[in-house]
């Protein structure tokens, strides 16, 4: 899965569980590393784009309910 479409405010899943249990995370920031904010432990992390493109399960709306 691509990156394309992610915004600041998108929440997204990734392939790997935080070790905190969360999957999710919310993009604080977009660009040539994205800024991802865990929405379990609120720990920030900086991700590099086309690690991310590896890492990423699902972009999730900010409204979507799971
Ligand atoms: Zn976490």
């Amino acid at each position: 899965m691509n990156t394309i479409g992610i915004k600041p405010g998108s929440i997204i899943k990734l392939k790997k569980v935080h070790p905190c249990g969360e999957d999710k995370w919310e993009v604080m920031r977009v660009g040539v590393d994205f800024k991802l904010r865990c929405l379990g432990c609120n720990r920030i992390v900086w991700v590099p784009r086309r690690k991310l493109d590896k890492k990423i399960k699902k972009i999730l709306d900010k409204n979507d309910n799971e």
